[in-house]
């Protein structure tokens, strides 16, 4: 029988594969002592299990959920659904990776009327028969809407009908008639809608609650938070059951959310949000706008205190910075929830060096605590300093998420969406957000919403996905319905323009310019952290001195790919280009050619001079002609002119170079074969420049890598490698100087892959090309693929685009083939990526295990890749139980735990010779139980391995 659920005293922090994050760290603080309401956890397992049995929780799972009921009975001394002392019990979500607001949580699971009316007849304070029927109305709402599905729009109109026909503003203005009035409201909408009364039985309850939670795992906004932040579908979340502590009970309660640092600084001092006689959700909700937590010191002094203490123990014990959710209940604390906060860029940054300052961490452990996928928020626009200072903020929300955004208003997420879509830049203004809102928000330049606070919805979201966020700007006058605001008396209709400021939390009307960020500090102490533990060079892909200079300041070590068509397309040189296009001969050709020359040559010179001696890398002319010929009238008559011919022969010569599948056609190394003149011309161009820096600087090495794109056949790159080695050596011979330099290939064909050997005997270098691998290797356009992939996440077929994220079994084995068979033969083959997979961190960890030399990425991506680069060494230096660098402390196995695993596998020999002399029936029995003991061994080493 398989263990599906375990009690937090049986769990640890180490068990997050099993327990989920939060199940996990639930076990982990009761074994530390902290106050912790003691329930028990259903593991991913079960979850998986339940997807299995056709989305079903069999008999086997529920029945130890029940005992684990059992368990939690005596330990809280309270009985599910008993009308003395009842148990009241939040069933909620918690995988292995954090999931903010993605999947579901049920909150008083347990009561029913006769429940509700047992409590209270047990009690006869007032005020608590209101917190029972707050917490009656509560249970119904969110049953309804997270266990069955019934709109929450159903019960709030309801709350809002009955809170004007009673005058007040607030929730907790209604009474207790009030609230008993509204859930028997809620019991008749609930009828109506589903047909059927509402569920007064609490295992029931609990059985569907448990349900709804392994369903939530595979609801629409957790699939697209899954494919965001690469966590595979077929982890599953786990269910964890706790007894009700009630921050609603009176004003000696309350329920807060903090973080034990500032998660969008990373200042180290306590941040949070403290919400008196309020359940959890009000929180997250935003419904009602929160007191900052040090508000909470003078309220609630006790609990204040002790809640500092468990802050400090909690960093203490995980070497981190921890977000933390927890509830007051009649002035004794108790912990729900604690986890690694979510913290912006600048924020982890500055607390993996606080941390490494203070010694809870090793430099290598620094570097692999931060997400690189985070950083791309460091490297984005801030507002320009001039403009900003000359704007006048119309108001101020809190600096959520930094950054900072501009773009026409939209209210809902949809438009956002679609607005989006057409390219316009957009801010979504909302009351508050919720997570059906997540494809909007993303869609969005920035967020403001009028609601909620640092720990609201739209601020954690936001924070996570690198976008700016102003949140809990209680001074917009919203009227959503018709779509417009009022701010600092200027009135904002959709479509109106805005800016944000995520900082400072600023809010401005119109478009404030937004320039580059300058990266400094922290980053620079990461980033050479980083170095010093990766393995793989970064270089940039840049055709631009321009960016070549950006990549260099981000750390690029090389140019790993020159897009030299990209050159072609500038107003004074495409003229040129197109006259060479539509040439009859090869002399004609060479004519056009000589005009083009010059600008190459002056384009590879800025690009050496930018690289100040490190390699740059210089592809052939790559794209099929088509892409460059006039469609415009005026444009052909103008060729027509230039090349001495009429529009109509012009237009014949246009027509003949239409291909149906353009992308498989006269391309890549095929226009070096058609026409040799063109590969001629670059080789001058690149060996020209090569020799004029090399001679302006001499303490350089200038060695350009010329790489031919689009090979197939060995025979293609024999062929093309003699024009361009005729040439150059002709040149360098002609300059009568030194000169280095290498001809390589791009593999981006699977029969290169597949004839590697050959290929490598007449390449210096091999460099993937990805993103037409991709494509070929799955037979998908990559400029079409997008409208079909869709629906490949929706049927799973998919969980990734694979232009974005390397497909390791497919296109990722013929890479390793392709490396096999080519170092052999040419053992100094140096091997790269330059295809966009070279700056996605999970692809990069791929490239650093399969021993490429390189990646190469796009300016911006190249700190992405460093840090990649470098979690990949430390990831494996710890997977062989190495040290990490100098300054790691500890082997990942001990000598007490290397000495049990020793004396085990003595035992097992001397077991397995005694099983040779038995029968075969007792041989099996007794291999069937060394096999357990060994699977038992292996999860309790990864278990101390995770830890
Ligand atoms: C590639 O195919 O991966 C590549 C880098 O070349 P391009 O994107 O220019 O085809
Ligand atoms: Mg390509």
């Amino acid at each position: 029988m398989s263990k599906w659920v375990y009690m937090f005293t049986e769990g640890n922090a180490g068990m997050r594969n099993l327990l989920g994050g939060k199940g996990a760290n639930l076990a982990e603080m009761t074994n530390i002592g902290l106050p912790v309401p003691q329930g028990f956890t259903i593991t991913t397992e079960a979850c998986t299990q339940y997807y299995k049995d056709g989305r079903k929780i069999n008999d086997e799972i529920m029945d130890q959920a029940m005992a684990g009921v059992k368990k939690m009975e005596e330990i809280n001394g309270k009985k599910f659904g008993d009308l003395k002392n009842p148990l009241l019990v939040s069933v909620r979500s918690g995988a292995r990776a954090s999931m903010p607001g993605m999947m579901d949580t049920i909150l008083n699971l347990g009561l029913n009327d006769e429940v509700v009316a047992a409590m209270i007849a047990g009690n006869p304070d007032p005020k608590f028969e209101r917190f029972v029927y707050d917490s009656y109305r509560r249970f119904i709402q969110m049953f309804s809407d997270v266990v069955m599905e019934v709109g929450k729009k159903y019960f709030e109109q309801l709350i809002d009908k009955m809170k004007d026909a009673k005058g007040v503003q607030y929730d907790v203005d209604l009474t207790a008639a009030d609230l008993k009035e509204l859930a028997e409201q809620f019991k008749a909408e609930y009828k109506k809608q589903l047909g059927e009364d509402f569920p007064s039985d609490p295992v029931v309850q609990l059985k569907l609650a448990i349900e709804a939670v392994f369903r939530s795992w595979d609801n629409p906004r957790a699939n697209v938070y899954r494919r965001d932040n690469d966590i595979p579908y077929s982890w599953g979340t786990a269910v964890n059951v706790m007894p009700m502590v009630f921050g609603n009970l009176n004003d000696e309660s309350g329920t807060g959310v903090a973080f034990t640092r500032d998660p969008a600084t990373g200042e180290k001092k306590l941040m949070g949000e403290f919400l008196k006689n309020a359940q959890g959700e009000d929180v997250v909700a935003g419904v009602r706008t929160p007191m900052p937590i040090s508000q909470m010191e003078q309220e609630f002094p006790e609990a204040y205190g002790e809640f500092t203490k468990v802050c400090d123990i909690l960093e203490n014990h995980y070497h981190d910075m921890h977000d933390i959710e927890f509830t007051v209940d009649n002035k004794t604390l108790y912990m729900l929830q604690c986890r690694n906060g979510t913290r912006t860029a600048q924020a982890a940054l500055k607390i993996a060096c606080a941390l490494v300052d203070e010694g809870h961490k090793t430099e290598a452990e620094a570097v692999a605590m931060i997400d690189p996928r985070n950083l791309d928020t460091l490297l984005h626009p801030q507002f320009d300093a001039a403009a900003l200072k000359a704007a006048t903020p119309l108001g101020k929300g809190l600096g959520a998420s930094p950054g900072a955004a501009c773009g026409k208003v939209v209210f809902s997420a949809d438009e956002a969406e679609a607005q989006a879509a057409k390219g316009e830049k957009v801010v979504l203004v909302r009351l508050e957000t919720s997570p059906e809102d997540i494809t909007g928000m993303k869609a969005a330049q920035g967020i403001l919403t009028v609601r909620g606070g640092m720990t609201s919805h739209a601020a954690v979201v936001a924070r996570g996905m690198g976008t700016c966020c102003v949140s809990g700007c209680g001074d917009i006058d919203m009227d959503e319905e018709n779509k417009k605001f009022v701010l600092g008396g200027v009135t904002f209709n959709e479509g109106s323009e805005i800016s944000i400021d995520g900082t400072t939390g600023n809010i401005y009307a119109g478009i404030i310019p937004t320039v580059d960020a300058t990266i400094a500090g922290e980053f620079g102490r990461v980033m050479a952290w980083a170095d010093k533990y990766r393995r793989l060079k970064v270089r940039t892909n840049a055709d631009t001195p321009t960016d070549a200079k950006k990549a260099r300041e981000l750390g690029a070590e090389g140019i790993g790919l020159c897009r030299t068509e990209h050159m072609f397309f500038e107003a004074d040189r495409i003229a040129a280009f197109r006259e060479m296009i539509c040439s009859d001969t090869v002399e004609e050709r060479e004519v056009a050619l000589d005009k083009i020359l010059p600008y190459q040559q002056g384009d590879f010179e800025q690009l050496f001079e930018a690289l100040e001696g490190n390699p740059v890398t210089i592809r052939f002319l790559d794209p099929p002609l088509h892409e460059f010929v006039p469609t415009e009238d005026a444009d052909i008559k103008k060729l027509a002119e230039a090349k001495n011919k009429s529009t109509d022969e012009i237009k014949r010569m246009i027509d003949s170079l239409h291909e149906f599948n353009p992308m498989m056609g006269h391309r890549g190394c095929r226009l070096a074969v058609t026409y040799p003149e063109i590969a001629k011309m670059q080789t001058k161009a690149v060996i020209r420049a090569a020799i004029n820096v090399q001679k302006k600087h001499s303490d350089w090495a200038v060695k350009p890598e010329i790489m031919i794109p689009l090979v197939c056949e060995v025979k293609e790159l024999e062929s093309i490698k003699k024009i361009v080695t005729d040439t150059a050596d002709a040149e360098i011979e002609a300059a009568g100087i030194k000169l280095d330099y290498e001809v390589g290939t791009m593999i981006e064909i699977p029969r290169a892959c597949l004839t590697a050997d050959e290929i490598a005997k007449n390449a210096d270098f091999f460099c993937f090309g990805t993103n037409d691998l991709t494509q070929m290797t799955f037979g998908f356009s990559r400029d079409d693929a997008g409208k079909f992939l869709q629906a490949y996440y929706e049927s799973k077929i998919f969980e990734n685009d694979p232009f974005a994220k390397l497909d390791q079994n497919g296109v990722g084995k013929l890479m390793e083939m392709t490396i096999k068979l080519g170092k052999p033969v040419n053992p100094k083959l140096h091997i790269g990526i330059c295809g966009e997979h070279g700056g996605d961190p999970s692809s990069v960890e791929f490239c650093h295990r399969i021993g490429l030399d390189y990646v190469s990425c796009s300016p911006f991506r190249v700190p992405i890749a460093r840090l990649a680069a470098a979690q990949a060494a430390i990831a494996e230096k710890a997977d062989k139980g190495c040290n990490c660098g100098d300054d790691a402390k500890k082997s990942f196995v001990d000598d007490e735990t290397k000495a049990k695993l020793e004396e085990a596998a003595k035992k097992a020999e001397e077991i397995a010779k005694e099983l040779a002399n038995q029968s075969a029936d007792v041989a099996k029995a007794g291999l069937e139980g060394l096999k357990a003991g060994f699977d038992a061994a292996v999860k309790a080493y990864k278990e101390t391995r995770n830890k």
